[in-house]
């Protein structure tokens, strides 16, 4: 149950609540508490400090359609996504960043393109602990000299709690990895800031522990969380991960969050990302990360999948004619 407490309830009430419940947050002046989804009914009371009650039928509850039956609205710099938008955040960069040349060139591309927000790990959390693993504070740095210089707005990763204050500080929208979805440090100080969240799904995860891994953000008082579906595991080989659209579905009919995606990751190789590209915009989506380096063949990380930037040039020319036809605007 969702329950929006009333103005007139006292700070000891509130706090009696709060140690009963677990999850009591502000949101807009309005203080509000979550209780498990298993209790249907309010006592009197919870029926008394309330001004409003929803009931919703998992855990399953900020994040959904029965509590908010519209999408949410997620504002970075001058461009809205979600609402009644239906705008397609376009958000390209390479896999990490390198060094002042190379983040630089991939600036001047979106710059070039009018590509708004320039994506970017620095903290990298790879597969083996022997390959690169991020230029860490220097390569934040060097993504906010191009967010001043250009006037781009950043995306980049955190991953773990150590660092997520850095990157509160630095990014314009905080990334969760796949590997951290779960990590309870992580969502839990990203829930305390109103920045942007991008929370990719876990490749091991399913929906409904993939939203709840969302709730956790939402219920410490952020609502400004995007899902994005990057490619799960299936006992497929010949691409990287299994992309779920069908899961993305599942996802626009049941949650009111924004929903972005990644074909990148999901089939791993720079051949296929164009196609799957267009099929995602197809669906009518709130964003799409697409990973572009100047030179994929010497990238230090996720070199198969990268785009060259004639490859991405000419992907991102065929985005609005795909997103017309299902109603959407490429931004
Ligand atoms: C990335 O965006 O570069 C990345 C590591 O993604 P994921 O967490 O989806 O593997
Ligand atoms: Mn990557």
């Amino acid at each position: 149950m969702i329950v929006h407490l009333n103005k007139n309830i006292t700070k000891e009430q509130a706090q009696q609540l709060a140690e009963k419940y677990q999850s009591i947050f502000f949101e807009n002046g309005k203080l509000i508490l979550v209780t498990p989804s298993k209790l249907k009914t309010a006592d009197d009371e919870l029926k008394k400090a309330s001004d409003e009650i929803f009931v919703a039928d998992t855990d399953i509850q900020l994040a959904s359609k029965q509590y908010i039956s519209t999408k949410r609205e997620i504002t970075i710099g001058d461009v809205t996504i979600g609402g009644n938008t239906n705008n397609t955040l376009v958000i390209t960069g390479p896999c990490s960043v390198e060094s002042e040349e190379q983040i630089e060139s991939a600036a001047q591309l979106c710059i070039e393109l009018g590509v708004k927000v320039l994506r970017a790990g620095a903290y990298k959390p790879r597969t083996s602990p022997y390959t690169f693993q991020g230029l860490g504070l220097e390569g934040l740095k060097l993504l906010d000299k191009m967010r001043s210089k250009y006037g781009l707005k950043i995306i980049t990763e955190v991953r773990d709690s150590t660092h997520v204050d850095e990157i509160i500080e630095y990014a314009d929208i905080i990334q969760i990895g796949a590997k951290s979805m779960y990590d309870h440090g992580i969502l839990r100080k990203c829930g305390k800031t109103r920045k942007p969240v991008l929370l990719k799904r876990g490749f091991g995860t399913t929906l409904q522990e993939f939203v709840q891994s969302a709730e956790f953000i939402l219920s410490g008082g952020n609502p400004n969380v995007m899902l994005c579906e990057r490619g799960i595991r299936t006992f497929e080989t010949k691409t990287r991960f299994t992309l779920d659209l069908c899961g993305v579905a599942w996802l626009k009919e049941n949650t009111n969050l924004p929903i972005i995606l990644d074909p990148s990751h999901a089939i791993g190789y720079a051949y296929g990302v164009a196609d799957l590209a267009r099929a995602c915009v197809a669906m009518g989506i709130d964003g799409l990360l697409i990973e572009s380096h100047p030179n994929p063949k010497v990238a230090k990380s996720d070199a198969d999948q990268q785009l060259n930037f004639d490859e991405f040039r000419k992907l991102y020319a065929s985005l609005q004619t795909v997103a017309t036809a299902v109603g959407y605007k490429v931004v």
